[in-house]
């Protein structure tokens, strides 16, 4: 039985007034009945701030993006360490805007997984093909390779503590989602992939769907077998949209 993950990427939106009502919101609507794992993905220079107003909450804390490096001198980067000094369980690698804009290859985001494992974090592995791979038939052939190279670098065993996430590229940010069979038949090619190198691993990992996920498409999507619940961007931004997400799972 996987718990299911709701993570909530703030990506770069946030104000302290902001912070406060939105986490406020959802500490409202929490019910610690149900065994749904609840995750804030806040900028970077917010992760202090939700650390300690979500003290004491089962909700759970994450970075946006971790540095390849331990320390030194890398201006504008972030260690694991610091992530998990403030708080932090779990770290995105690999989202597809990093990828695109900030030209983050397959092993560079390899090597950010196991910095991040390296300092006690959990990463949410972030693959997704483009639209234009997607209408030429390239899907498996990108999401194949994505995972793959984390694979080769981190080795197996190395996903007992790590969570995929699955976002096709032209879902992100625009409206458009995955049908449920679309992203189910990723998922579960995902954990076949998984399942070749080690069955009772990819049984127990979870693979969350990300893209234009809202509190009316999640419900069929949570509903598949092998979608574990999901990573949800702009309907993050507000406790009634993420809440009511959290409710489908
Ligand atoms: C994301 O940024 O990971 C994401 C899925 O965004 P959105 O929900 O806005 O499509």
């Amino acid at each position: 039985m996987r718990t299911p993950l709701i993570a909530g990427n703030w990506k770069m939106n946030g104000s302290k007034p902001m912070v406060r009502e939105l986490v406020s919101g959802i500490l409202a609507s929490l019910d610690s009945s149900r065994d749904v794992e609840l995750l804030l993905i806040p900028p970077s220079t917010y992760v202090a701030m939700v650390s300690s107003l979500i003290e004491a909450t089962p909700l759970r804390l994450g970075g946006q993006d971790v540095s390849v490096h331990e320390s030194g001198a890398f201006t504008g980067e972030i260690a694991g360490s610091m992530l998990s000094e403030f708080g932090c369980q779990y770290v995105l690698v690999g989202h597809s805007e990093r990828r695109s804009l900030h030209g983050e290859s397959n092993e560079e985001v390899a090597a950010k997984f196991v910095a991040a494992q390296g300092a006690g974090l959990q990463p949410i592995l972030c693959v997704g093909e483009t639209l234009e791979q997607r209408q030429g038939g390239e899907t498996e052939t990108v999401v194949g390779h994505q995972v793959a190279a984390v694979i080769e670098r981190a080795g197996i065993a190395a996903f007992s503590k790590a969570v995929l996430a699955y976002e096709p590229v032209w879902a992100i940010g625009t409206g458009e989602t995955a049908s449920p069979d679309q992203a189910q038949a990723v998922h579960a090619f995902i954990r076949e992939q998984i399942a070749r190198e080690n069955a009772t691993i990819a049984g127990r990992l979870r693979i969350v769907y990300g893209g234009s996920v809202k509190g009316d498409n999640a419900p069929d999507l949570f509903a598949r077998d092998d979608i574990d619940g999901g990573l949800i961007g702009g309907a993050s931004l507000t406790a009634e949209s993420f809440m009511a997400i959290y409710r489908a799972a």
